[in-house]
């Protein structure tokens, strides 16, 4: 029989947590805040202290949880925390389960409630590696793409937040290009196929294994796009958007590097050059 299992929290994300638990035959008890629909297959708790030795938590922030957590006795429990925060926040949890005799991983879900299950969700856990181990293949029901990161359990949630620094600036950069066609008349409708083609085969490829060698080693040559032409590009970028009367904060500190790489006489190489003007500002 698998191990039972209490998730605790049935937001959007917890409730598809429990319903896939349940799927896969894991006896399934949740506990919620508020009275909320509970998936099929899943006993809800009246209380937090009823819970399964392995908790899978799953609330809004970290001081949430520490609140709903305070109201059990956590000695022999394992706590699988999916909740979003900090690295600094997952590193403090761990300590203070340790400290409450908890075994404690700590997780990040980089997938929408609709995902879970599918190979293409990605989760990553840090934290004891034969921890992990032991509850892998119950975690394995959340996403194909289930990866114990390292043992410290703040690295999950760092790549989570590398990842969202991408969706951000992807998701601004967007919207400002449809703010910036919509001057000519343009709807997003419109302009979406040229958004979704320029997103798969220019931007996605800046993540390949290219980039990360180039940043890797050091090595910025480049018979693509240097900086030269990515100055330029910015500058009209920037003139265009002022001229639509278009917020251009969010495009001039990247303009001010490139100018500065020019400055320096790093013109003919590759924007992979720009990661060490952004880590000089934050020295
Ligand atoms: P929801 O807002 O749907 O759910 C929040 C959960 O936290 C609910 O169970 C809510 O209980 C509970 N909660 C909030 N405040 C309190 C409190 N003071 N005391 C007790 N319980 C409380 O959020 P999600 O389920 O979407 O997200 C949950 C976590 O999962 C977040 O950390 C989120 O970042 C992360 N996540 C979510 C993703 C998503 O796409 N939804 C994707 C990846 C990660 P109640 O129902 O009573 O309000």
């Amino acid at each position: 029989m698998n191990t039972p299992v209490t998730v605790v929290g049935l937001g959007l994300m917890g409730k598809a947590l429990a319903a896939e638990l349940a799927r896969n035959d894991y006896p399934t008890t949740a506990w919620n805040r508020s009275v909320t629909e509970v998936p099929e297959g899943v006993t809800r708790l009246a209380s937090v202290a009823e819970s399964s030795p392995t908790m899978v938590v799953c609330l809004s922030t970290y001081e949430v949880m520490y609140e709903v957590l305070a109201t059990a006795d956590l000695r022999g429990h394992t706590v699988i925390n999916l909740t979003s925060g900090t690295p600094g926040e997952a590193r403090k949890a761990a300590a203070w389960a340790a400290g409450q005799g908890a075994a404690y991983l700590d997780g990040a879900i980089m997938a929408v409630p609709q995902m879970i299950g599918l190979p293409q969700a990605q989760l990553f856990y840090g934290g004891p590696a034969d921890l992990f181990e032991s509850c892998a293949p119950m975690l394995r029901v959340f996403g194909g793409a289930t990866v114990h990161l390292a043992e410290d359990p703040g690295v999950p949630l760092l790549y989570d937040l590398a990842l969202l620094a991408i969706l951000y600036a992807a998701g601004q950069g967007l919207a400002h290009a449809q703010a910036l066609v919509a001057t000519a008349g343009v709807s997003a409708t419109q302009f979406q196929p040229y958004a979704n083609a320029w997103l798969t085969h220019v931007i996605g490829p800046m993540a390949g294994p290219e980039n990360a060698r180039a940043v890797d080693e050091g090595e910025h040559a480049t018979d693509v796009s240097n900086i030269n032409t990515n100055a330029l590009a910015i500058g009209h970028v920037v003139r265009a958007s002022r001229d639509a009367a278009l917020p251009v904060d969010w495009l001039l500190a990247q303009q001010a590097r490139l100018e500065q790489a020019v400055a320096d006489g790093y013109g003919a190489d590759s924007p992979t050059r720009l990661l060490d003007y952004l880590t000089e500002e934050t020295r």
